[in-house]
């Protein structure tokens, strides 16, 4: 018996055709984006719907919190696996808090196209396939919400968009993708180990602030911040997690306040904790009450931050939660 698949498309450049006023825009739903690909109807049984027609840049947390019920309600009512199609600008930030949010070992698969449906060599019809198979295999169980594009498996703390145009846009260039899908079938080189997730209930995630720190910035922005009605905020520091030193002060104060996160500006890697100890060092920082984001990215941090604070979590929940990505 073929498995069972929910299939929720959001939106995003693999559903765009030419539209009215110029440029592609979202148009097509899940069942036009079946019809591309027949092949689909061997891999599952597919259960389509298609809550929202958005670019991915207009989805908020509030639309991934209602993503993530319907996905736990098909769960509860045997559901095998989940797809997710929306758009590249926000997959990452989607996969992560369906990581955060979805407990349970079923597949969640989160896909997009880097071409629009109607451009030649559009790659969405070969992702939505891809997705599928991933979804209904189990041995991809237990990994968490994963990322399927251009053939390759990422989990969902890793990846990240990485280029603005190529369908190989998607990497982890911490570690790499965890698999493939080759002749058709998902294969996995390494697995990653699940990390806890969160109920919100009834709660909203938290307003959480995620702030870049340029060269020579004169910190306004971080003055105004405390005054902003955010719950939380992250930094991304400069290296290993750095800012100027006069920023140091100020964000000691803001850390009396609510959580504040110290994340990294540069591509991928740790941010370090016991190594430089100069005034806006990540060691002057952690000092002064901000928690160290560890592997994640500040678009990662901020969300999980999020979550933790929005389901009721203190300072000490924040610091415990980053505490499983160091
Ligand atoms: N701007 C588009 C979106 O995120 C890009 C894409 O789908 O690849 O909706």
């Amino acid at each position: 018996m073929k498995p069972r698949l929910l299939v929720l498309s959001l939106g995003g450049t693999i559903t765009m055709v030419p539209g009215a006023a110029g440029g592609i825009t979202p148009g097509l739903g899940a069942a036009e984006l079946f019809a591309a690909v027949p092949a689909l109807a061997e891999v599952a049984e597919i259960e389509a719907v298609s809550p929202l027609r958005v670019a991915s840049p207009s989805l908020t947390l509030a639309d991934l919190v209602a993503v993530a019920g319907r996905i736990d309600a098909a769960f509860a009512a045997d559901v095998a696996g989940a797809v997710v199609i929306q758009g590249t600008d926000t997959l990452e930030e989607s996969a992560f808090l369906l990581d955060l949010l979805v407990a349970g070992d079923r597949p969640v698969v989160l896909t997009g196209a880097m071409r629009g449906a109607d451009a030649p060599g559009a790659d969405g019809p070969a992702n939505l396939l891809a997705a599928a198979r991933v979804a209904a295999a189990p041995a991809a169980r237990a990994l968490g919400a994963l990322v399927v594009l251009n053939s390759d498996i990422h989990a969902a703390r890793f990846v990240q968009k990485s280029h603005t145009a190529l369908p190989s846009a998607f990497l982890s260039p911490l570690t790499g993708p965890l698999g493939a899908v080759i002749e058709g079938e998902p294969r996995f080189y390494v697995r990653v180990e699940r990390r806890p997730t969160y109920a919100l209930g009834d709660a909203e995630p938290a307003p959480v602030a995620l702030v870049r720190c340029p060269m020579g910035d004169d910190t306004r922005l971080l003055q105004a911040l405390g005054g902003l009605g955010y719950r939380g905020a992250v930094i991304e520091g400069m290296g290993a997690g750095h800012v100027h030193h006069d920023a140091a002060p100020l964000l000691g104060e803001l850390a009396q306040t609510m959580p504040v996160v110290l994340a990294s500006r540069v591509m991928t890697g740790p941010v370090f904790t016991r190594t430089y100890g100069y005034p806006g060092s990540e060691m002057d920082l952690l000092q002064r009450g901000l928690i160290a984001a560890g592997q994640l990215s500040g678009l990662k941090a901020r969300l999980l931050s999020s979550v933790v604070l929005g389901a009721g979590g203190d300072r000490a929940a924040v610091a415990a939660a980053f505490a499983a990505y160091a």
